[in-house]
């Protein structure tokens, strides 16, 4: 059967269809499992996990520590899985979703191979019908957006790519075969969080690597290491607390104390030392809650800014190199902080050049390379580490119809519209798991993901108990929480950046500063507060009862 045939069937009937199966929807299909709800996966990967299944590039690997960077509804798994590193690599994180799926046996209710093409509400029957690109067609009274902030990958619109002779790959979209970059001229374009990851790996291996930077950014050491039996025993031996603690912290992570000065409440010896010692201990959490005004005050933020700067000069033997590596244009955590294994020692390799994209910027790729304005590179290999369309993109990807036709497209025109990141007003019975308007991507996702699972299922829970047929979020109190959000972050540094959480890097996206930003344990608390006054800001309604003769 082909797409086009599809209306012709009744669609199958399900009580939730949630999209994606990567962290995010394969908890809600955990939890609405457990509610006596029938559920239904549809993923376009050809497997299950999300990030973790698309982004196998050379260094892939998480940048918040395995033990906190993993899913904390179950006690029985997180004492039986062992992370072999403080920060796993791709491979694991995988096997690790897979053992998930197996321990839940989740498979069952997952289609995989199979992207969702269209989701439209249907007013009358108060059910959304979703149609996929295998000809699928399935209606649920509740259609949950698992689809990711950072699922859709892109490659910028260079001319003469179509022309190059080479092999191209992106970081999102990686091969599942191991690419071998041995005796090859490479090009990397990008240099944010994917790029800072596999540029030193790729150097290892290439016989020359060109870095194209149009960006430099901030990086700090990870400071990864096999954990040892004694840590794991240890930490698992507590991990319940640690859970506990991390859900009353702003990125979801204990282990970390707020910061209780601001940087200049000490002399510069002593912010240097502290600086020095989170550099030496590894981690961006540990680095950006070294005081309290880092991430809102220019000053102060500019202090950490110039000790990462000196930390390239130390690093880098060619001072014109180290200069071209050091951040300018932002502030440090503006944009995401990268973590690295030896990012910035790679550029004292005799076979790596930094290019600078920003001065001379890519203005074609032909057969053999890749031209700058100043010159001519000769390439075998071109990786781009250029990015997602994050937080809507995978959204919008998706022909998404709610009340009176109203497209997702349309409604989110001018940036995303959404109460508590959770529902679109005009989109009934539609949850978005970490949507813009959420802490999502500013916290450590899997502890945002859980609340947001956890909630959404109390929610139905409550609705079906009462029988209501549908909830909508309020669009005046929609209206309410987006000026709050940009309140927030607007006390802050976070919008002076170009980053991705404000949509610069897709040409033509609305600026908007997408996350929320005052904290996951806050916004816990709005969330339960909102629940615990009967679902405030929603409007629930009951099917009209329907006159028998
Ligand atoms: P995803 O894992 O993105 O899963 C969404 C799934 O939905 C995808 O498999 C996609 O194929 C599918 N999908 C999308 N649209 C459709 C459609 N129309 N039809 C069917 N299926 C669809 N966060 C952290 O907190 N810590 C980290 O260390 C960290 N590291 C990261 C490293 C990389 C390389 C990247 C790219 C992101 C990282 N993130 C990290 C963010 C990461 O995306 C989240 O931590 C988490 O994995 C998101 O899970 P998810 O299920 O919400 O989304
Ligand atoms: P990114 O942060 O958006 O970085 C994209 C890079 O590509 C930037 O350096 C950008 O430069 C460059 N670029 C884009 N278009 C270009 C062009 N036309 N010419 C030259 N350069 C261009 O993307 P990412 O590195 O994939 O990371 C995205 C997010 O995923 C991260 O912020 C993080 O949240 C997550 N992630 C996490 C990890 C981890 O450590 N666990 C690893 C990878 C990804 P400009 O800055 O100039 O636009």
């Amino acid at each position: 059967m082909t797409p086009k045939d599809v209306s012709a069937c009744a669609p199958e009937e399900f009580d939730a269809i949630i999209v994606g199966a990567g962290f995010a929807g394969l908890y809600a299909l955990h939890r609405l499992r457990g509610l006596g709800l029938r559920a239904k996966v549809f993923e376009a990967g050809t497997d299950i996990g999300g990030t973790w299944f698309w982004n196998r590039y050379p260094g892939a690997r998480c940048d918040v520590e395995s033990l906190e960077y993993s899913y904390s509804f179950s006690d029985e798994l997180q004492q039986k899985w062992d992370w072999p590193e403080r920060f796993a690599a791709q491979p694991d994180i995988l096997k690790y979703i897979h053992h998930v799926a197996e321990r839940f046996d989740l498979r069952r209710d997952i289609v995989v191979d199979t992207k969702v093409t269209s989701a439209t509400f249907d007013e009358a029957e108060s059910r959304w019908t979703v149609v996929t690109s295998r000809g699928h067609r399935a209606s649920a009274k509740f259609c949950i957006m698992a689809s990711g902030n950072l699922s859709l990958p892109r490659v910028p619109q260079f001319e003469g790519l179509d022309s190059f002779k080479g092999r191209w790959f992106h970081s999102g979209l990686w091969p599942h075969q191991t690419v071998d970059f041995s005796g090859r001229r490479v090009g990397v374009i990008g240099t944010g969080s994917s790029g800072i990851q596999m540029i030193p790996n790729i150097a290892e291996q290439a016989a020359h690597l060109f870095v194209f930077q149009r960006t430099a950014n901030y990086s700090v050491p990870s400071v990864n290491r096999p954990l040892t039996m004694e840590v794991s025993q240890t930490h698992k031996a507590r991990y319940r607390e640690w859970r506990q603690a991390a859900r009353q912290t702003p990125f979801g992570i204990a282990g970390h104390p707020p910061p209780e000065k601001s940087a200049f409440d000490v002399p510069l010896e002593e912010r240097t030392r502290s600086y020095e010692a989170k550099w030496g201990t590894g981690g961006n959490i540990s680095f950006l809650y070294a005081y309290k005004d880092m991430l809102v005050d220019k000053d102060a933020n500019e202090t950490a800014c110039q000790f990462v700067r000196d930390k390239i000069a130390e690093t880098v033997s060619d001072p014109k190199v180290a200069k071209l590596l050091m951040p300018n244009d932002h502030y440090i955590g503006t944009k995401r902080l990268c973590l690295d294994i030896g990012y910035y020692e790679t550029f004292n390799r005799d076979n790596v050049t930094l290019v600078d994209a920003k001065t001379l910027p890519i203005e074609t790729i032909y057969e053999g390379g890749l031209r700058t304005r100043g010159a001519d590179y000769k390439l075998d290999d071109i990786v781009f580490a250029t990015g997602f369309d994050a937080m809507t993109g995978a959204l919008l990807d998706i022909d998404i119809r709610g009340k009176n036709n109203l497209a997702l497209t349309t409604k989110w025109a001018d940036g995303p519209g959404t109460y508590l990141g959770l529902m679109t007003a005009g989109f009934p019975n539609m949850f978005i798991i970490t949507g813009p308007g959420s802490p999502s991507v500013k916290t450590n996702m899997i502890a945002a993901i859980e609340q947001h699972v956890d909630w959404i299922s109390d929610f139905i829970v409550h609705i079906e108990t009462n029988n209501y047929s549908t909830i909508e979020a309020d669009s005046e109190e929609e209206n309410r929480w987006v000026a709050h959000v940009n309140e927030v972050a607007d006390q802050t540094l976070y919008p002076l950046a170009n980053s991705w959480y404000m949509g610069a890097n897709i040409p033509g996206k609305p600026r908007v500063f997408m996350p929320y930003v005052a904290g996951l344990d806050k916004y816990r608390d709005i969330c339960d507060d909102i629940a615990a006054q009967q679902y405030k800001g929603f409007v629930l309604k009951k099917q009209p009862v329907q006159a028998t003769q």
